[in-house]
């Protein structure tokens, strides 16, 4: 389909739902931060979120104003179907760094200057400071390692940097998202080459099957 090829290589993308609550700024700041890191690498999802950002504006300004009636909404539509006007205010990536510009403010833009902390087998990991109602990681999983079997007590969204993983036959690569509820179990497998390098987003503690990861969740806050 000549569609995927206009999408470039990213094949899992974000939610409505997602989309939406950034739009709205109700998203806690480290998922708002996986959505703005994605949206820099995706024109696909830069388009949707222009839509919400379209339909947001108009509802908080002149189109809740029923004395405007139809024209709005017609001017509304209109304006979803160019796509956004003015782009959003999250830059273009270029494809040249690991870190896209979203999230050059939490990481700097040096790959190499990362104080990674171990997280056992290989797995390394370094958390960006944001406000308390989410964590959000970096992960620096070595090629072929696979992350430790756990299932979620939250929602968690992991956006692959560099490299590849595998999570049962679903392979997700550089800009694509997986998100994982409550209902999921797994563990994601890096693929043989180089290091896999990850955006993880958490809103509460994970919930590891080793007993080795569970005595040391707490010292690792992940
Ligand atoms: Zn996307
Ligand atoms: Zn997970």
């Amino acid at each position: 389909m000549k569609d995927d090829k206009k999408m470039g290589q990213i094949n899992h993308h974000l939610t409505d739902q997602l989309l939406i609550g950034y739009a709205a700024g109700t998203l806690p700041e480290a998922f708002g931060l996986v959505v703005a890191t994605h949206v820099s690498l995706c024109d696909e999802c830069r388009a949707r979120l222009g839509g919400f950002e379209a339909v947001g504006g108009c509802l908080m300004d002149e189109c809740a104003d029923s004395a405007v009636g139809s024209d709005a909404l017609q001017a509304t539509l209109a304006l979803i179907a160019r796509g956004p006007q003015e782009p959003v205010k999250l830059p273009r990536n270029g494809a040249d760094t690991v870190f896209p510009a979203p999230l050059r403010d939490y990481a700097g833009s040096d790959l190499s200057a990362i104080n990674w902390r171990r997280l056992g087998g290989g797995v390394r990991h370094a958390r960006l400071a944001t406000s308390d109602a989410a964590t959000v990681r970096l992960l620096h999983i070595p090629a072929g390692t696979r992350l430790p079997d756990h299932g979620h007590r939250g929602n968690e969204m992991t956006l692959v940097l560099q490299g590849a993983f595998r999570d049962e036959t679903v392979r997700f690569a550089r800009g694509d998202i997986e998100i994982a509820d409550q209902n999921m179990h797994h563990t994601p497998v890096a693929e043989q080459g180089e290091a896999c390098i990850c955006l993880a987003a958490t809103d509460a503690p994970l919930k590891f099957s080793g007993l080795i990861q569970r005595i040391a969740q707490p010292f690792l806050r992940i």
